[in-house]
């Protein structure tokens, strides 16, 4: 089988099907040999795991994956990739390459006639213009996930594995921190991809939480409230929720104080319990987040 992070190779391939890169669509293929198959061992694929993979495009880590899970089904939104990837997966009969945008496709269908009676991982090099709304739907899904690993810009891995309660949380750290236990794995230089990026990249790997880490009547209020608190940064907590959910500042000190928070606290000194402990004091002093 051609190796697919040959230059040559990938060169005289997409040539031959009159393939021009994407930019928009965040087509950075992966050329370094050591990062996919590090990648498909690190993911948690084997004979008894099925793998959705986001964005194949030439199937340099598809094939790394096929080679360890029992299927791989990869999700690829440039139809032009479409006829490249049925060539350069030919070997393998365990593929199936679906043409769909993954902030649209229906997941449930998908696992239900691919993956029903398989333990479930995600791994891909995501496309990176939509990191953040894919790992989100990916979390909130319901879908029965095991492990999501994934390689994106190294800002966002820092801000994902960032602990919440410290300077580096953001939202997104507090969001994933709800549904999963995050960890980088390792980092990889812009070189190990053609065309190269701008940035730097991470392999981060989320392990999903058998429950989520705070108990709430709603994830997506509770994530209102977390979004609320980090919409301005240079604002204190209380500032930053009360104009943004529109509450009284009187409201939301009260319940800061509830929680044994003081009065100046910013939304990323909070960890995700004490998120939910301000979401609890909210509710009880009446404070409705619509
Ligand atoms: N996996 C390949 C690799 O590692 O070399 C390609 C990764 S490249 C960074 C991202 C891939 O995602 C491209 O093939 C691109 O066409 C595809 N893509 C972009 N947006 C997508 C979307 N919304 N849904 C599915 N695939 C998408």
């Amino acid at each position: 089988m051609a190796d697919l992070t040959d230059l040559a190779v990938i060169r005289e391939v997409l040539t031959r099907h009159g393939f021009s890169f994407s930019k928009a669509l965040g087509q950075n293929f992966l050329v370094n040999p050591a990062v996919c198959p590090e990648m498909a061992d690190r993911c948690g694929a084997d004979k008894e795991t099925g793998v959705l993979e986001i964005g194949p495009g030439l199937g340099v880590l598809t094939k790394e994956l096929a080679l360890r899970a029992k299927k791989v089904v990869s999700v690829e939104l440039d139809k032009r990739l479409l006829p490249v990837l049925d060539e350069t997966m030919q070997a393998f009969d365990n593929v199936t390459v679906v043409n769909a945008d993954i902030l649209e496709a229906d997941l449930s269908a998908l696992f239900a006639e691919h993956f029903a009676g398989l333990r479930v991982v995600v791994c891909a090099n995501l496309p990176y213009y939509i990191t953040s709304p894919v790992l989100l739907r990916l979390l909130e899904s319901d879908l029965p996930i095991a492990a999501i690993t994934v390689m994106v810009q190294k800002e966002v891995a820092q801000r994902l594995c960032a602990k919440p309660g410290t300077k580096t949380a953001g939202a997104l750290t507090v969001m994933a921190d709800y549904y999963a236990e995050a960890r980088r794995l390792f980092d990889v230089s812009k070189g190990s991809f053609y065309p190269a990026p701008q940035v730097d990249s991470a392999v981060i790997q989320l392990m999903m939480r058998p429950a989520p880490a705070v108990a709430v009547d709603s994830s997506e209020r509770f994530f209102r409230l977390v979004k609320a608190a980090f919409s301005q940064k240079r604002k204190t907590l209380v500032n930053a929720v009360s104009s943004t959910l529109h509450l009284s500042k009187q409201t939301v000190l009260d319940a800061l104080q509830g929680s044994g928070l003081p009065e100046a606290v910013r939304a990323e000194a909070l960890t995700t319990a004490q998120f939910g402990e301000l979401y609890h004091a909210l509710q009880a002093r009446g404070a409705l987040i619509a």
